[in-house]
């Protein structure tokens, strides 16, 4: 393999200046590579924080409030593989950063990043930042060579430690070597494991408000602005019911059950004091955590295939599962009802439940055998509704799709997908249940 440019094994030479004095310059187009792990926990168990999106942004000592996006070669895929390993590429000291990459932005190289802050219910910002997942200080020390760790900003002021609540402890420098400036992962050097607490995903997911474009250009503006500005009705009664949310949009509802915020509901509010026991986020600050375009996409399926009512029982989540709902562009819905009008025209409530072993009768495809007229409703209304994100997946507007009946595109006369033999919705242990939909492909 041929040595990087960067790769010498001198790093600095030295200059006479003007007046006879020599001095050492170190040399400034030295690359080198590291590596850290990103992990969390889901039921218990440490697993790779995998296929999570991110972006890296870099400052420089001499401008260390100006942050931009750092450059990386096309081989650094934008989106955490499989082993959670992510490389990261260092020219030079400063300041190293790893954020969630926001759902429909693009950071193109070398770009200004403007920091982000959890937005206040009111629409303004708050002052305080959404936190990266880490965040890498390299030194650059007089004989020129570099050393990097890796820290946590701790923007939020939390505990420190391995518990739920805390973010994880900084790191010692390593110094960089001769070795680390090949990119090869396995050469990189290695700063261990990164494991993101339930409390650093809440930290560095950020709040969405009113102001986002998102929201303020939408057909659905109303119904976000009251989602956004914590305006949902709240379930009545005590217990479980308290912290289900209820949205209602043009004759229509959305209800954010319980369930939806159990894992926000855990951890602490972006905001030093929220007034609530011990500072616990409520659940409509964990709705908030979810990205406006999935929320929209939600309420417009529901418009155009004018569902009357739909059951949330997943949303953004610090908590379980894999990265996708730690991700702010999922939603995973139970139920959804419609009325129609029957073959004497008279109006019937269709009402499915997206479950393969409670609701064989909402399975969207037929099984050849005479049904029942109750069962053709359900059966094409379902079908509707899986097709419809089938749709939307082939056209590029939603990524992994699952649920309780594996489809083929084929199957939902989705044409426009190149192979109809392949799968639109996956099924398996844990969808059998609901219907889980990414919105957006950053989540392929
Ligand atoms: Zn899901």
């Amino acid at each position: 393999m041929n040595r990087p440019i960067g790769a010498l094994q001198v790093p600095f030479h030295t200059e006479v200046d003007g007046d006879g004095v020599t001095m050492s310059v170190c040399r400034l187009d030295q690359v080198y590579y590291a590596k850290i792990k990103l992990q969390m926990k889901n039921g218990g168990k440490t697993v790779p924080a995998s296929i999570l999106p991110y972006v890296i942004v870099h400052a420089t000592t001499e401008t260390p409030d100006t942050w931009r996006v750092a450059p990386h070669p096309p081989e650094i895929a934008q989106r955490t593989p499989g082993s959670g390993t992510i490389l990261i590429r260092v020219e030079g000291a400063g300041r190293y950063r790893l954020y969630i990459k926001e759902p429909t932005e693009d950071f193109p190289e070398n770009a200004l990043f403007e920091i982000q802050q959890h937005m206040l219910a009111d629409g303004g910002q708050s002052g305080r930042e959404v936190q990266p997942l880490v965040e890498l200080d390299v030194n650059q020390s007089s004989d020129c060579t570099l050393s990097i760790r890796a820290l946590n900003t701790n923007g939020l002021l939390r505990t420190r430690g391995t518990g739920p609540d805390s973010i994880p402890n900084d790191q010692d420098f390593l110094k960089f070597t001769d070795a680390h400036s090949s990119q090869e992962l396995q050469s990189a050097l290695d700063l261990g494991n990164h494991l993101i607490s339930f409390q650093l995903w809440a930290d560095a997911s950020r709040t969405y408000g009113t102001q986002h474009p998102i929201v303020q250009g939408s057909a659905y503006r109303e119904a976000l602005t009251d989602l956004y500005s914590e305006g949902l009705n709240v379930g009545s009664g005590t217990g479980d019911i308290a912290h289900s949310r209820f949205l209602t949009f043009g004759g229509r509802e959305v209800e954010f059950n319980h369930q939806s915020t159990t894992g926000g509901r855990g951890r602490l509010s972006f905001l030093a004091d929220n007034g609530q026991p011990n500072n616990r986020m409520m659940a409509d600050e964990s709705l908030r955590r979810t990205h406006p375009a999935t929320m929209e996409f939600l309420l417009k399926m529901m418009d155009d295939l004018d569902i009357t009512y739909a059951r949330v029982t997943g949303a953004w989540r610090p908590h379980v599962g894999s990265t996708r709902h730690r991700y702010a562009s999922a939603i995973d819905l139970t139920h959804a009802k419609k009325t129609v009008m029957d073959e004497n025209n008279q109006p019937q409530l269709v009402s499915i439940h997206f479950h393969s072993e409670d609701s064989a009768q909402s399975n969207p495809l037929g099984d050849g055998r005479r049904e029942s007229p109750e069962r053709t409703r359900m059966r094409e209304f379902s079908y509707r509704v899986h097709q419809y994100i089938a749709n939307a997946r082939a056209q590029g507007g939603a990524g992994w799709l699952g649920g309780p009946w594996a489809l083929t595109y084929g199957e939902l006369g989705v044409g426009a997908a190149d192979r109809p033999r392949d799968l639109a919705i996956r099924t398996d242990a844990t969808h059998v249940h609901h219907l889980h939909i990414s919105v957006g492909n950053d989540q392929p």
